[in-house]
This record gives structure tokens, C-alpha cells and sequence, in this order.
């Protein structure tokens, strides 16, 4: 097993994996938000990046996201919305909520990374260096699939850090 020196976060005082920030006292989140070094690419599980043990502090995370673009959207015949959205503080995490400028919400279900087939996966690559992410999104109380262009406000982000 690889281990890591933990160091906390000066700005939202989160623990994080030292080697994984270029910055001296910031996690990678905020590194990226405060002086635009390279995020992590965030995988949370219960609550902690696997990658950089970020704790999906808010403070950062709502200055670094507050609005969304919508890239491209689909609707499947089963009903479930795939998005490619645009956002430049990194990956939103699931349960993000975001709405658009009629009112229309919708609630991040998960990331998804597509690996159908090298084209494909290549494609995505490029796509996630400049900040598109693809994701399962829910309508709430709608069915319809954001416009493609759309911005999308976040209004809500998930409960997932304790206050200071
Ligand atoms: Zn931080
Ligand atoms: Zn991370």
C-alpha cells in the first residue's frame, strides 16, 4: 500500500494527501480555486476523495462552481438524462442540484466516465481537461433535458462537511 503524508488545508481546512497538491498548505481544490493549479479529478466515496482525501469542503467548492454550462444533453428511451457539463472548479459532485433560467431543476445522480471504446475514451479525455464531465442527472419534478447552451445555477450542494 502507498502512504501518504496528510497536511491540512489553510483555506477550508480540510486534510488532503500532501503529494497531491503543489501547493504548500492548500489542498488541490483550493490550489485550483485560489491560483488555478491543476485540480484533482475528485472520486468521493462516503464523504473523502479517494485520490487527495479532500472532504468536499463548501466553502471552496461553492467558489469554485457556481454555475454550470450545459455542453450536451441526451434523453434515453428509459428516461434517464445524460449531460456534458462545463464546470470550472472541476467535477460537481453527486446530489449537486442545478437549475436553469426558467426555473427547471435537476439533481447530479452520478459522474459517469464512458469507456465504449479508444475513440471514444480519447474523446472523453480531451473533453475533461477542459472541465466537461459527463453525468446521470434527474429532472425533479420535470422530465425535460437541460438546453444545450444553458447555464445552469447550482443551488444546492450535498451535506457533506462538518462546520468548522
Ligand atoms: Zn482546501
Ligand atoms: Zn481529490
Amino acid at each position: 500500500m502507498q502512504s501518504h503524508l496528510l497536511n491540512t488545508c489553510d483555506e477550508c481546512g480540510s486534510e488532503y494527501y500532501k503529494d497531491t497538491s503543489q501547493m504548500a498548505n492548500l489542498c488541490p481544490q483550493c490550489a485550483y480555486v485560489l491560483y488555478g493549479y491543476k485540480n484533482c479529478i475528485h472520486q468521493l466515496v462516503n464523504g473523502r476523495c479517494t485520490k487527495c482525501y479532500w472532504d468536499g469542503s463548501k466553502t471552496t467548492y461553492l467558489e469554485g462552481i457556481q454555475s454550470v454550462e450545459v455542453f450536451d444533453a441526451y434523453i434515453f428511451s428509459d428516461g434517464r438524462i445524460v449531460a456534458f457539463l462545463k464546470s470550472f472548479g472541476g467535477k460537481l459532485l453527486d446530489q449537486t442540484v442545478l437549475k436553469d433560467n426558467s426555473g427547471n431543476q435537476w439533481k447530479i445522480r452520478q459522474y459517469v466516465w464512458t469507456t465504449g471504446s479508444i475513440e471514444a475514451y480519447e474523446k472523453r479525455e480531451k473533453e475533461e481537461a477542459e472541465n466537461i464531465f459527463q453525468y446521470l442527472i434527474e429532472g425533479i419534478n420535470q422530465a425535460e433535458k437541460p438546453a444545450k447552451g444553458a447555464i445552469l445555477k447550482i443551488v444546492e450542494v450535498p451535506n457533506i462537511t462538518k462546520p468548522k
